[in-house]
């Protein structure tokens, strides 16, 4: 598949597209392996002008009337639904995702610049009387100014846009930094909030293979004030140390090892059409995928041959192509490290129902995989996949399972599935996750706050959370 003509490939700084210090690096169609792209590779000199064009955009920025940088996201909203097909494409190419992944995760991603714009104006002060009443607290929200965003490669848009977007209508300006698997994506995004009117420096984007140095030198420079990090909890814990040298603030949504618990009460086949969603949106690369099947012992078997039938009909193929529903993992990498866990779960005593392996052909594949009979202790069950396979562990009863999801280190998402409303809220409640889908088999909503607990992360994103991480609080003590 060839790169779209009229493709970005430059850095974007300071409202002009550049070439890298450091040259170009290539960028794969999972697919197949091939090259389809030369990116520009950021040097220590493009790391170092982006920071200063951002930095002497955001006062401008800051302080146009929230309205006016309201329209400018309302107005990346329409460009990047009218633009929708291109955009989905060109994610499906350089990320593999099947183009319905694709699209839904544009309009996902779009609707952040929405609900942005309208929460841009709603940002908001306090006045309050101290309780001797001697004084009146006044309190101004007020944006940190330079916010650096670090992305990931499996929501190629939605993790740009749902940093983006919350640092804008705050009156950050930006520098986004996206995956290096995953480039193109955030290149065309800063295109999209150009159009829409984002003055020059206000959106910088710059890229690298080698991330480790671009960030060391973004995070050491005085003028950043914010990290927002999208990632693995490794890296995560890294960045958390570098920025605790200059104390930068900052948000963190970081892995997940997402428990999806079937009650022995559950309607079968809406867990099963939730899990489908749950496990193998984005081919099982998402932070909230389901990561442990933690299923009654008297509706586990039924549970694993309807699954397995189910994730056995999803046809293999290039993300682009349009019959596809599986595409190939992001990199041999990934695919690699899936095959390791999954051999390691066989080894330690997993059945495996469909799957298992790793096809025969070209690009990143791995085939859907369903296991039963996992030990609470092997590697899919300790350790996130993030790919297209199931792991099912059977449990005594409520408690049981509880028990064996909060037996991590992490606390993204939980899924619970019960008939009984008020039994699933009761589990709900117990899960030490920041988010659960209650008969539901995804949660994501720009509407709503997103994010972890545990090493899962730190902060939230989108609802009416998402902006505070971009705003700091200043308060003045007067009477009158
Ligand atoms: P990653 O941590 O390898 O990379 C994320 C970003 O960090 C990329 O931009 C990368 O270039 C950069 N990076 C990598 N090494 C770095 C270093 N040494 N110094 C500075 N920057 C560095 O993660 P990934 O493989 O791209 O994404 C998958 C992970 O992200 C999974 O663990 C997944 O659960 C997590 N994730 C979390 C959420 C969430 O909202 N909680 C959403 C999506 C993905």
């Amino acid at each position: 598949m060839t790169l779209p003509a009229g493709t970005p490939t430059q850095l974007y700084v300071d409202g002009e597209w550049r070439d890298g210090a450091n040259g170009t690096f290539d960028v794969l169609d999972p697919s197949t392996g091939a090259v389809v792209a030369a990116v520009a590779k950021a040097g220590d000199a493009d790391v170092d002008d982006a920071i200063a064009a951002a930095a002497a955009a955001h006062p401008g920025w800051a302080a146009k009337a929230p309205r006016e940088r309201a329209e400018v996201l309302r107005k990346a909203f329409e460009l990047m639904t009218a633009r929708s097909e291109d955009i989905a494409y060109l994610m499906s190419l350089e990320m593999g995702k099947s183009l319905t992944d694709s699209r839904a995760e544009v309009t996902y991603a779009a609707e952040f610049f929405r609900w942005y714009s309208e929460e841009a104006v709603r940002v908001g002060g306090e006045v309050r009387t101290s309780p001797s009443g001697a004084n009146r607290i006044v309190t101004f929200k007020k944006p940190f100014g330079v916010a650096l965003l670090l992305t990931p490669w499996n929501f190629p848009a939605a993790m740009a846009t749902r940093k983006l977007a919350p640092a804008l209508a705050a009156g950050c300006a930006v520098v986004l930094k996206p995956a290096e698997d995953t480039p193109l994506t955030a290149l065309v995004l800063a295109q999209v909030l150009t159009d829409a009117g984002a003055p020059a420096g206000v959106v910088n984007v710059i890229t690298s293979d080698v991330p480790g140095p671009v960030v060391e030198r973004a995070l050491a420079d005085g003028r950043v004030r914010k990290l927002s990090f999208t990632g693995s909890t490794g890296v995560g814990s890294l960045l958390l140390k570098q920025a605790a040298d200059r104390v930068v603030d900052s948000s963190m949504e970081l892995g997940g090892n997402d428990p999806f618990l079937v009650l022995d009460d559950a309607d079968l086949d809406a867990a099963v059409e939730g899990a489908m969603l749950a496990k193998m949106r984005n081919g099982g690369q998402a932070c909230t995928a389901a990561n442990r099947f933690l299923v009654a012992e008297s509706v586990a078997a039924e549970f694993a041959t309807k699954l397995a039938a189910k994730m056995g009909e999803l046809t293999l193929g290039a993300g682009t192509d349009e019959s596809t529903k599986l595409g190939p993992m992001v990199n041999a990498k990934q695919q690699a490290g899936i095959a390791d866990k999954v051999t390691r779960t066989v080894d330690a005593g997993a059945t495996v129902v469909l799957g298992g392996s790793t096809p025969e052909r070209a690009g990143f594949f791995y085939e859907a995989t369903v296991l039963t009979d996992v030990p609470r202790d092997s590697a899919a069950a300790t350790e996130e996949i993030f790919g297209p396979v199931a792991p099912i562990i059977t449990v005594r009863d409520d408690e049981d399972a509880i028990a064996v999801a909060n037996g991590s280190e992490m606390g993204l998402t939980g899924y619970v599935y019960t008939r009984d409303l008020a039994r699933g809220l009761r589990v709900s409640e117990k899960l030490e996750v920041g988010m659960v889908g209650l008969n539901r088999g995804i949660v994501s909503d720009p509407a709503a706050p997103f994010g972890g607990v545990k090493q899962s992360g730190l902060g939230r994103e989108g609802g009416f959370e998402g902006i505070e991480e971009y705003l700091e609080t200043t308060y003045v003590a007067t009477s009158w």
